[in-house]
């Protein structure tokens, strides 16, 4: 049957035809595509947004032909300016104020980031991290990296002590009359007498947010560091003069961003929604870029959230509202396929407590079949697929369905080859067998931390309530099960099978007899084979729960 939703050109395809003519229109030579971030303590999904959004940009850029640049700017030099909750007040509170840079990074059993699933390599990288940006710009990094971005890294403060800002720092010092003006046209903010678009890393007290700058020369700035200018840091007093380059300082943030895309020759920036407002920062910094830096105004991609929901993650464990916890909830090649095939004008609401992950299984083997030309439909799943290959490209091949796979390996007697190759109608070849372990690894996750209640047919750790309706010749059956178990220990499940139907037959029968074992272990009415089911349940929770029916 012919699929009759439309098929029209892929978001990316529409984004990067945009950046082509207006390319054409300012004769950009050299294109540059940037977004920054400010690694101030584990870094949440939400960023990944951006990250995913550039990196495919200039991805399709490449396969046009135009070798764009592709950077990411951690803005390390920001100052610390409040305390994550998983942080030690007593070590950090001194520090706060200071550059993120200059700061020590925190313990690795104390950075509140998750451990339990991290790499030998990811490990060394945390290790190694040199300060407090860099633990968690490193953490951020290997999420992202995971899902195939390729951005060049680039470390503000490097940028600043390069040198490569001095001009930049001179410009907006030179132009505090037109920055003013900018500031009252563009946001309506009117801004105080002795302002200057500049902050000093005290040479006393090493904070950099408590400084204020009073005055330039041409050569130097001179500045206090004052006590009460945040309610967040102390400063420590110290008035003084000092030259601003060289990284001895940095800009305002409202400036530093434009200063950045014309230190760097940034190009294509988009600006997530926080920034894109009207009189928001993003307004702010193309005004400077025309009126002070005299750069074209970078091509803008205003993207929107990923909001990533569940009642599981907010409050006990947490999983999946870091980046690096969302990134290993899907092989890199769907989690990336997430991003390129959502267009960024729309809010990606992900609920992983729901089908939202089988869900993307099930899209992502669809875009697979079309791209492979096995089935008609909607060509953009296809280019969403063909942009989500990192590494080696899927090549064609039978893919075992996620839902079914989460299903089927709770059942301890299916041999999960020859059910998918009953799927399939032959056998599974090596590409398929490998496929099939690496989504089984997935669905384990799937299950253990988010699946419905409907999915799971695993005995559960406490006692069912639906156990409640056992009758009580269900649990005088349920005893009689226990002395079976017991005087027949380590008997072949297919036997025990056999052994539980006789035994029913001389009792309940053997509908309420297999009944009552899935209520017991599964609060279900239903399950996997009864012989299997027990064999592969764990011995004591077996014991504790035969214990718990004489309770009921
Ligand atoms: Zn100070």
């Amino acid at each position: 049957m012919q699929n009759q939703v439309p098929q029209g050109k892929h978001w990316l395809d529409k984004v990067i035809d945009g950046i082509d003519k207006w390319q054409a229109k300012y004769q950009i030579k050299q294109l540059h595509v940037d977004d920054m971030k400010t690694p101030s303590g584990r870094v949440h999904t939400g960023a990944l947004r951006g990250v995913l959004l550039h990196d495919l940009v200039a991805q399709v850029l490449r396969e046009r032909g135009f070798e764009p640049k592709n950077t990411y700017v951690f803005n390390d030099m920001d100052p610390m300016d409040g305390l994550p909750a998983y942080l030690d007040p007593a070590v950090f509170e001194p520090h706060m104020g200071k550059p993120l840079y200059q700061i020590p990074k925190p313990e690795l059993d104390h950075c509140g980031i998750d451990l339990r699933q991290a790499s030998k390599e990811e490990l060394v990288d945390l290790q190694n991290a040199k300060n407090f940006a860099e633990i968690y710009a490193m953490d951020f990094i290997h999420a992202f990296r995971a899902l195939g971005c390729t951005q060049e890294i680039v470390w503000s403060h490097e940028l600043y002590e390069s040198g490569a800002m001095d001009q930049h720092i001179r410009t907006a010092l030179d132009s505090v009359a037109k920055m003013r003006k900018i500031y009252q046209d563009v946001a309506k903010y009117t801004l105080p007498e002795r302002w200057y678009p500049f902050q000093v890393i005290c040479p006393e007290c090493g904070k950099v947010g408590t400084t204020l700058v009073t005055d330039w020369d041409g050569e130097q700035v001179t500045f206090e560091c004052q006590a009460n200018k945040v309610t967040w840091a102390k400063g420590c007093g110290y008035t003084g003069k000092i030259s601003p380059f060289g990284g001895t300082g940095k800009l305002l943030w409202k400036v530093d961003w434009p200063a950045h895309w014309a230190a760097m020759g940034v190009n294509v920036e988009g600006a997530g929604k926080d920034h894109s407002s009207a009189g928001g920062s993003r307004d702010m910094a193309n005004a400077q870029c025309d009126q002070v830096f005299d750069i074209t105004v970078p091509f803008n991609i205003p993207y929107e959230w990923i909001l990533i929901r569940g009642a599981k993650m907010s409050s006990s464990k947490g999983v999946g509202t870091s980046a690096r916890e969302f990134t290993k909830l899907f092989p890199p090649v769907v989690g990336r396929f997430l991003f390129a095939s959502r267009n960024y004008a729309q809010v990606i609401d992900f609920d992983p407590t729901t089908m939202a992950i089988p869900d993307l299984f099930d899209e992502y083997d669809q875009g697979a079949r079309l791209a492979w030309g096995v089935e008609e439909g909607d060509q953009r799943l296809a280019r969403a697929f063909a942009l989500s290959q990192v590494g080696r490209a899927q090549t064609q091949s039978f893919l075992p369905r996620f839902r079914d796979l989460a299903l089927w390996i709770q059942y301890p007697e299916k041999d999960l080859e020859e059910e998918f190759a009953k799927v399939k109608g032959e056998a599974l070849t090596e590409v398929e067998k490998a496929l099939l372990e690496e989504r089984k690894h997935y669905a384990e996750i799937w299950l253990t931390n988010y699946a419905p209640s409907e999915y799971q047919l695993r005995p559960r750790a406490e006692m069912p309530e639906e156990a409640k309706t056992l009758s009580a010749e269900q649990r005088a059956f349920l005893l009689e099960l226990r002395d079976l178990l017991t005087e027949r220990k380590g008997l072949a499940p297919a036997d025990l099978q056999q052994e539980i139907f006789n035994l029913s037959k001389s009792s309940i029968g053997p509908k309420k007899a297999f009944e009552s074992i899935y209520l017991l272990l599964l609060g279900k009415k239903a399950g996997p084979r009864a012989g299997w089911l027990l064999q592969a349940t764990d011995e004591a929770l077996l014991s504790r729960r035969f214990e718990e029916i004489t309770k009921l």
